[in-house]
């Protein structure tokens, strides 16, 4: 028999707003610990929380970017629980009445598409952070960091449409791309600012119910979802090829040793006792507001692919790439329309400065060579004034040196021999110098023209035209 997987999944995403949801504290990553606390996001007695509307705000972008529909009217609610890192004893969330409602992501995935549907989108208070694997911290003991109580998250609801840990992996990316293209939360899933729950179950092929579920918690990494999605399909089919039952539970996913270990059962699962947050009114967001929210929002990435497909005429694959990453895309936009050719400074964008910025492990917004002096070099290259292969080393020299492309390539004699006797000159030089493999061209072995326009290219330091090169080669060889 064959097996299916199903599965959704649940994805926390925190929010870039400056200060917490409910009070004014800082939101900022690294400040000394239980530095960015006050009484309302320790949940002291009598304090009331404020809503902070920049998180209400970017909860809705993130709605209209995967087509939810918008709630005029949802509600906070508590979730309580006990543990050593929520002082309050609950979490604010939004429980019965979400903020955003059944939208949907399209992802691509070896050339087809498939919809993948979004339950809900709702708001709600992070938790502290216990702290016991750092080497200040004694062994057996715990300590609490209540700085990220309080900051801001939105939870995304996946429906159970995902069919493959493949799948799963390209909605997380497409999920995260739209949140950075947002500029809502920075998409780091090594650093817990996105954070993904998994739930999984699988059924024979074309069963229309569904199988038991377990939920996988703990992945800290795209490909850590990847490999924890295929371990645990694998040990559910398993238990049912040999006549056994999954068993409703949940567990964590153990990196290191690349298994699943069990965290808590049904019988164990929380009863959370939700019910309405007193201390806060219903949000309500009018046709008005969401209308100035939406006229906020930067193009988003499917979009800008289609765009620079028609605008620049360039392959879908391409477009794929460069809109991958907001900042790239901005840089190409900005090369290209300084230069004539939107291809070549695509090649020039998905080769060169991608390739340099993975070596580098850098941002493009940290990346020595502006846009405008990628344009002044992709110019000249253009005008033929250098050849490619010059390009590349006046690119390498200008990610160390200010110097524009012009003055590198005159400082270093790069410009480009397109004078016939200067090139006339070198080529006897190298005739000269081979004097067997002029002799064996000449006899028939024709191959050896790519090596003797080789030794050319060498003597000129790649500057000779290659045309120009190649055609005088072949006259003096062919004499
Ligand atoms: P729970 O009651 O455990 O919270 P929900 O129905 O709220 O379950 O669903 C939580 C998540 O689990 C959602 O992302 C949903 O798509 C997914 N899910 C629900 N049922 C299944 C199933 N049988 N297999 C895989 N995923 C499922
Ligand atoms: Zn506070
Ligand atoms: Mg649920």
């Amino acid at each position: 028999m064959e097996f299916e997987p199903v599965i959704g999944l649940e994805i926390h995403a925190q929010l870039t707003t400056k200060s917490k949801i409910f009070c004014r504290c800082s939101t900022k990553f690294g400040a000394d610990p239980n530095s960015q606390v006050c009484p309302v996001c320790l949940g002291m007695p009598g304090v009331l929380p404020v809503i902070n509307k920049t998180a209400v705000e970017y909860a809705i972008k993130m709605g209209l970017a995967t087509n939810c529909t918008i709630a005029s009217h949802s509600v906070f609610a508590r979730k309580n629980y006990f543990y050593p890192d929520l002082p309050k004893g609950y979490q604010i969330s939004q429980f019965e009445e979400p903020l955003c409602l059944n939208g949907y992501l399209e992802i691509g995935l070896e050339g087809k598409s498939h919809k993948i549907g979004i339950t809900r989108i709702h708001l709600e208070e992070d938790a502290g952070k216990s702290v016991h694997a750092e080497d200040w911290v004694e062994q057996n003991e715990t300590l609490v960091d209540v700085n990220r109580c309080g900051v801001p998250l939105i939870e995304i609801v996946s429906e159970p449409d995902i069919r493959s840990p493949q799948q799963a992996y390209a909605y997380l990316n497409g999920l995260r791309q739209i949140l950075q293209y947002l500029e809502i939360c920075d998409g780091n899933m090594e650093e817990g600012s996105l954070r993904c729950d998994a739930n999984i179950s699988v059924r024979p092929k074309g069963a229309t119910e569904f199988g038991v579920k377990t939920e996988m918690k703990n992945m800290n990494s795209f490909r850590g979802v990847e490999k924890a999605l295929e371990f645990e399909i694998a040990r559910q089919i398993d238990i049912i090829k040999s006549g056994g039952r999954v068993q409703q539970e949940t567990l964590l996913w153990d990196e290191r040793n690349s298994v699943a270990v069990p965290m808590r059962s049904k019988e164990e699962a929380h009863d959370y006792r939700y019910f309405p947050e007193p201390d806060l009114l219903p949000l309500a967001v009018d046709d008005q507001w969401k209308k100035s929210v939406k006229e906020s929002m930067p193009e988003l990435p499917v979009a800008r692919r289609k765009r620079f497909v028609e605008n620049y005429q360039i392959p879908d694959y391409d477009a794929g790439i460069l809109t991958e990453n907001r900042a790239v895309a901005d840089y190409f936009e900005d090369v290209a329309g300084r230069v004539n050719d939107a291809k070549l400074t695509s090649n020039w964008v998905m080769g060169e400065v991608l390739r340099a910025l993975n070596e580098r492990k850098q941002d493009i917004r940290e990346f020595p060579i502006r846009s405008n002096r990628l344009a002044e070099l992709l110019k000249i290259l253009l005008k033929k004034e250098i050849s490619a292969s010059v390009a590349k080393t006046v690119f390498k020299e200008m990610l160390v040196s200010e110097d524009s492309p012009e003055k590198i390539v005159e400082a270093r004699g790069l410009t480009q021999i397109s004078d016939s006797s200067e090139i006339a000159d070198i080529i006897d030089q190298v005739i000269a110098n081979n004097p067997k493999e002029v002799e064996k061209y000449r006899s028939g072995k024709t191959k050896l023209f790519g090596f003797l326009m080789g030794q050319v290219m060498k003597a000129t330091r790649g500057t000779a035209n290659p045309q120009l090169v190649n055609k005088i080669l072949k006259e003096k060889l062919d004499e």
